[in-house]
């Protein structure tokens, strides 16, 4: 390709829209143009590198057995009703209604359209393991698109459901995905950890996520050095999220005054001086209008999505002040669960046979003492609850903790039976008994890897695409362009030898001074460019500069092989 005949619309300045580095990039070296809000144009550039990136995915599941299919994007509602997820799904369906008013779904993600046809189609163990992927474009409604195409409303997702007749089957086929990842990953140049994930009210057996550590990611990970140990902050226990040492109660519960005592920091202080530790901090949920109790360590944090996950719902906020008084006759400061058998009571491992704490009366301006968690409040069920932070105990070694932002770039699950009894998955097994199939989902975010791979390598002075992915793997750079000159002969030879060698090449035909033909090639990134200048072909020679690596002074005749081996070398 000549430079001149596509369009790489690259920017000087940066554009006010970009908050995060690799948006910028993808804006400044002209790979990406903003519609509006969430939706983006791939330019030539953009599209190359993504279908470089679509490419490794493809291959990588073709490797893993997995049959590429086609669904389609427009889905009719009434399978998201069997599926139940209608309602739980709602926050993110985009809708649309056709001429005759009829309502229809733009899919998010295509569990309940492959269930569907793999309800018709397979009817026999015989007939599994199967498991079918596509690439193809997805649609959600995100309550904050941002950060270009790593949260976007519309983007490309590789999608793949396994079906398999056993619980064992369906191990085997989650395996294999984890690690066709890794080496999809792998072969992007992308460092991407996998991390065990929150399964959450999907329900799922077991879970991990894929994810690029970087400041900007949406991600907390827990990782722990000693051991491997890595979780999604909304998933990660630590050794403190155990059941503390039982203790034995030491007395009656005892009512005091606390005037002007709103906080666990309040009552801490003297005259009081509880420790956190000794305080049980109560906070109030409403899960549809109907209010629930979560109980913590005064010094503990809660984890929604863990809360979430024991809830069985997503859809549940805090009480607001005047809503907790009409629930417990007190306002946040006074809370307490001592005597509530009302609503339901959740309650964190580590409160788990404790005695001697200190709780709020239900009274505005009381507490209560020498509470015991077994004897005096009646808890529903204990659960781990609480936020890990760095610096606790790993679960596994004990070694401390770390905690690292991060980007999740791909997410493998296994589903079990939900979905295929929803949607009659079912199958003959050995003995003739009718099963529902078991299943496991593989989500790879293509457009979102595409931006994590430049969130994680670029420089000051742009992109630093990894070989395997680049939009073109070499930019053979004529210093000038002057018709007839040795120069530009040199370097459309040098171009034509390439391109017949299978490199993706682009010649920087432009008319442009040396300063800006090296400014760009760097800002877009291909990783080697070949400079083809009067005074060193004077010489017989030319300039190859990987984009990573040090200037090479090499015989002009040599210049091609010299590429290839380069290219070799990255393989
Ligand atoms: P997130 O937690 O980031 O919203 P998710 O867990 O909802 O993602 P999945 O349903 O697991 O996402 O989708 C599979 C993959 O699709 C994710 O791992 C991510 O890489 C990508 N993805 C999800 N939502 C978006 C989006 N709005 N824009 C771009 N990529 C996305
Ligand atoms: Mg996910």
């Amino acid at each position: 390709m000549r430079w001149t005949e596509t369009l790489i619309p690259t920017l000087k300045e940066t554009p006010a829209e970009a908050e995060i580095v690799s948006h910028k990039l993808l804006l400044r070296a002209g790979l990406i143009r903003k519609l509006t809000g969430g939706l983006y144009t791939f330019l030539p550039l953009g599209l190359r590198a993504l279908r470089k990136v679509e490419q490794i995915v493809r291959e990588e599941m073709n490797r893993a057995g997995a049959l590429e299919v086609l669904m389609p994007a427009l889905q009719p509602p009434d399978i998201w009703q069997q599926s139940g997820r209608y309602e739980a799904a709602r926050d993110v369906l985009f809708k649309v209604r056709d001429r005759a008013k009829k309502e229809w779904v733009l899919g998010p993600t295509h569990e309940e359209v492959i269930t569907s046809l793999v309800a018709g189609e397979i009817s026999s163990y015989r007939q599994m393991p199967k498991n079918f992927y596509q690439i193809q474009t997805k649609f959600r409604d995100e309550i904050r698109p941002r950060f270009g195409l790593m949260r976007a409303k519309e983007f490309v997702m590789k999608d793949a459901y396994s079906f398999d007749a056993t619980d064992e089957g369906a191990q085997a086929s989650y395996r294999k995905m984890y690690d066709a990842y890794a080496r999809i990953f792998q072969r992007c140049g992308l460092k991407a950890i996998p991390v065990e994930a929150d399964t959450g009210v999907m329900g799922g057996k077991f879970s991990h996520e894929f994810m690029v550590p970087a400041e900007t990611g949406e991600n907390e990970v827990v990782f722990c050095e000693g051991c491997g140990y890595a979780a999604n902050v909304e998933k990660a226990s630590s050794k403190w999220s155990a059941p503390s040492p039982p203790q034995a109660p030491s007395g009656a519960v005892e009512r005091f005054p606390t005037p002007g005592v709103a906080t666990i920091e309040d009552l801490a202080r003297p005259p009081y001086g509880v420790p956190a530790s000794r305080q049980i901090k109560t906070l109030v949920f409403l899960v549809e209008s109907k209010p629930v109790l979560v109980l913590l360590r005064g010094d503990d944090q809660l984890n929604e999505a863990k809360l979430a996950g024991v809830l069985g719902t997503i859809t549940f906020r805090a009480a607001e002040s005047e809503e907790i008084h009409a629930a417990l006759g007190a306002h946040p400061g006074s809370l307490g669960a001592v005597g509530v058998t009302q609503y339901p009571v959740y309650a964190d491992e580590r409160l788990r046979d404790t005695a001697g704490m200190t709780t709020g009366a239900n009274a505005d301006g009381y507490h209560l003492r020498n509470v015991a968690l077994g004897r005096d409040i009646a808890v529903t069920r204990f659960a781990d609850l609480r936020l890990v932070r760095a610096g606790e105990p790993c679960p596994h070694c004990g070694q401390p903790l770390k905690v690292q932002r991060a980007i999740e770039v791909g997410h493998v699950f296994k589903l079990g039976t939900k979905y295929s009894e929803a949607l009659n998955a079912l199958f003959l097994d050995e003995t003739g008994k009718q099963q529902p199939a078991v299943m496991g989902c593989y989500g790879i975010g293509v457009t979102r890897t595409l931006q994590a791979i430049i969130e994680q390598s670029h420089d000051d002075f742009g992109i630093i695409w990894p070989m395997s992915v680049a939009p073109y793997t070499v930019c053979v750079t004529p210093l000038s362009v002057v018709p007839g000159s040795d120069v530009l002969r040199r370097a459309e030879e040098i171009y034509a030898a390439l391109s017949a060698q299978q490199v993706d090449v682009i010649l920087d035909d432009r008319n442009e001074r040396p300063g800006v033909k090296f400014k760009d090639s760097e800002l877009v990134g291909f990783p080697i460019r070949v400079a083809i200048g009067e005074k060193s072909l004077a010489k017989g020679e030319v300039e190859i500069k990987p984009r990573a690596g040090a200037l090479l002074s090499v015989k002009a005749d040599e210049a091609v092989a010299r590429v290839l081996e380069l290219i070799r070398q990255a393989a």
